[in-house]
């Protein structure tokens, strides 16, 4: 079905009878923030080399055999992420937890639905806010002032000379060896494990809410592409808001920024409107 009016006090009234919602982001939710997707047009996949963002096999070899390209793609990642804010989407997901219980499961690993103040953020890729010690269980967070000084020291390695050794004192904040191993940003490439617990916790909540909203995904990432699925499977609406016409659910054609305020007040009207509640609540 198309975004008219129709589709959206549809998708309105869904929302309005449900009372566990989850809502399934992907990198277009944070479009609108100026983070590019991996599949648009303008899009990483096609700025850059695949084997780059393919896995850290590709990306160990790259700082040896092409590390001007490395750092280009470090700064294509990084640099719209450190320099983000939350968006009207991301914002209105937050105010939903007003009036519905909520989990918001999110591909994306840029941190905007916690900056935006969502309460309960499943992270299935993992964040770039945190860093993983190879072969060990120890995480630490990383600040958004680290990131931000690796973006700094990155951008004056690419204008220098020997750009390996500038490339690895620039990602220090966030990439190198110190004396508990090797520490790397902890974000799921492909081919590796869904970050835990963080995706059985996914699998759990999609089986058991009542109303699922899928917002700028192109579900071809597996397996968190199987969750919409699950969710119907479970007995749960789904409601897909983005500019490609999903697989499953009612269609919000659109962007992001837009469609989600748009449903918010369509399904709960002005109490959700920003700024006119004070306090979290819960039916
Ligand atoms: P994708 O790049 O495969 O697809 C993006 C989807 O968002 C497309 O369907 C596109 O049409 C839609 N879209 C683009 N702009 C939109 C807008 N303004 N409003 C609504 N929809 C819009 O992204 P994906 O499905 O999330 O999979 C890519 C993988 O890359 C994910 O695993 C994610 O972790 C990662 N990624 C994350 C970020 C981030 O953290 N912000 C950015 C890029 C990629």
């Amino acid at each position: 079905m198309r975004n008219d009016a129709d589709a959206l006090k549809k998708a309105a009234g869904i929302l309005r009878a449900s009372r566990k919602v989850v809502v399934f982001t992907g990198a277009g939710v944070s479009a609108e923030s100026g983070i590019p997707t991996f599949r648009d047009a303008e899009g990483i996949w096609e700025r850059f080399p695949r084997f780059l963002a393919a896995g850290w096999p590709g990306f160990l070899s790259a700082v040896f055999t092409s590390p001007r390209e490395l750092i280009d793609f470090c700064l294509g990642i990084i640099e719209p992420i450190a320099e983000a804010e939350p968006n009207a989407a991301h914002r209105a997901i937050a105010r939903l937890e007003r009036s519905k219980e909520v989990v918001v499961i999110t591909q994306n690993i840029d941190g905007l639905h916690q900056r935006a103040s969502s309460s309960r953020v499943l992270e299935i890729h993992g964040t770039l806010f945190r860093s993983a010690y190879l072969g060990r269980r120890i995480k630490t967070p990383v600040s958004r002032e680290a990131v931000g000084k690796a973006v700094r020291g990155l951008r004056k390695a690419r204008r220098g000379r020997l750009p390996l050794p500038r490339l690895l004192w620039a990602m220090r904040p966030m990439l190198g060896i110190g004396l508990r191993g090797l520490r790397h940003p902890d974000v799921v490439l492909f081919g590796q494990m869904m970050a835990e617990p963080d995706f059985s916790q996914a699998v759990r909540a999609s089986q058991d809410c009542d109303c699922m909203i899928v917002v700028g995904t192109s579900g071809m990432v597996f397996p968190a592409s199987e969750l919409p699925r699950l969710a119907i499977a479970s007995g749960a609406e789904v409601i897909a808001a983005g500019l490609e016409k999903p697989e499953l659910g009612l269609w919000l054609e659109g962007s992001a920024a837009t469609l989600l305020p748009a449903l918010l007040e369509e399904a709960l009207g002005s109490e959700e409107a920003p700024g006119t509640a004070t306090e979290p609540s819960r039916n």
